[in-house]
């Protein structure tokens, strides 16, 4: 009897050893705020889904550390869909005649701000194509009205690459934060997604430009866009330990139909909630949306992302009549819903799940 027990406890004691062993990859990551290269392909690849479940729930613990139980809400407008670039993924590429363009006035992107404003929201995203006739002095204008407005909101710009004058003016105007994701690290891959004429090295220099003027600049890239290896992942991980923006916006690719990805497989989501889980502990303070794209391609994939450590959802705060136009991607959720429908939506989901929109 004391030999089975004996015996019972030595059985135990290895299992245990096993167990902290086995999660010995997360408690330094979420330490060390790095791993090695192979350490962080075991978490991408890795069929443990023990090993990942720590991986989230650790995350989400980060998570909640940083910023409780608060989910921040971004208003999203669209501003415009008319874009000079060709990018090989994107819906609204210059080379889809199919899509309606449009462009909101200066009116009608103040009208969002209100409704954005009586509904709570604390900051505005503005993001569109790169529209040439969002030239340097209509969006200065633009931010200018929307800082003396609204002293107290943060104005997030999202409108590509520009001029470091263009980022300067925009940030002397009142803008506080722009995103511009990197899309991918790998400048071969880089070339594989966009047209002749525009490349990584300038998408960094425009990432530099922006932090460098006083920007919170928020990058990423997409999860599972077509020619993208594990290793090429690893290298925007890589880039974001350099680069340290202060917003990581990820989300899984979507193929849209007008463009030359029509018929390529969308991203994975399980993958991408392993990258906002890693990215949570790499940069604890970060902000880190859950996607549209994760929550179009899983019903429940903004919740997801919550809780593998995501803590921003950007609402959209668009007019209704043009929602439709600003197609990125097939199946685009929350095409329908009012602002306010679809923030009612998201503080019901987030309840649900334990969480608050603020
Ligand atoms: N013109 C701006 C805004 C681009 S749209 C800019 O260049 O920054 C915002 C993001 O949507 C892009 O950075 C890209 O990562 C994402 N996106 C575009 N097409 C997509 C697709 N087919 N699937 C998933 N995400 C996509």
């Amino acid at each position: 009897m004391i030999f089975y027990e004996m015996n019972d406890g030595v059985v135990w004691n290895i299992f245990c050893i096993f167990v902290v062993m086995k999660y010995d990859v997360i408690d330094r990551l979420r330490k060390e705020r790095s791993l090695v290269d192979a350490e962080l392909r075991e978490l991408l690849l890795s069929a443990d889904s023990e090993l990942i479940d720590e991986l989230k729930r650790q995350a989400r613990e980060v998570a909640i550390e940083q910023f409780g139980r608060e989910i921040k809400a971004r208003g999203l407008i669209e501003v415009s869909n008319y874009c000079k670039n060709n990018c090989l993924y994107c819906g609204i590429r210059a080379g889809n005649k199919k899509v309606e363009r449009y462009r909101l006035s200066k009116e009608e992107i103040l009208e969002c701000c209100e409704q954005g404003d009586a509904l709570g929201f604390k900051t505005f995203v503005l993001q569109g194509g790169e529209d040439v006739r969002h030239t340097t002095e209509w969006v200065e204008d633009v931010v200018s009205e929307i800082r003396r407005r609204w002293p107290d909101k943060a104005i997030t710009l999202s409108l590509g690459e520009r001029t470091d004058e263009d980022y300067e003016r925009w940030f002397a105007a009142g803008a506080d934060r722009y995103l511009l994701r990197h899309e991918t690290a790998n400048a071969c891959h880089y070339a594989q997604l966009h047209p002749e004429g525009m490349s990584f090295e300038n998408r960094v220099r425009c990432l530099r430009t922006l932090k460098r003027i006083g920007y919170e600049t928020g990058t990423g890239m997409m999860v599972g866009s077509p020619g993208q290896t594990v290793d090429d992942l690893i290298a925007d991980l890589r880039f974001m330990e350099q680069l340290q923006p202060q917003m990581i916006g990820i989300g899984p690719f979507v193929s849209h139909r007008d463009t030359p990805f029509a018929d390529c497989a969308n991203g994975s989501v399980e993958t991408t909630l392993r990258l906002i889980a890693i990215l949570r502990l790499m940069h604890p303070e970060a902000n880190i949306p859950a996607t549209t794209s994760l929550g179009t391609l899983a019903g429940n994939g903004r919740e997801l992302g919550i809780m593998a450590g995501a803590n921003v959802l950007m609402p959209n705060l668009s007019p209704v009549k043009d929602r439709k136009k600003y197609a990125l991607y097939d199946n685009k959720i929350c095409m329908d819903l009012e602002a306010a429908e679809s923030r009612a939506l998201l503080e019901e989901q987030m309840r649900s799940i334990g969480y608050f929109l603020s």
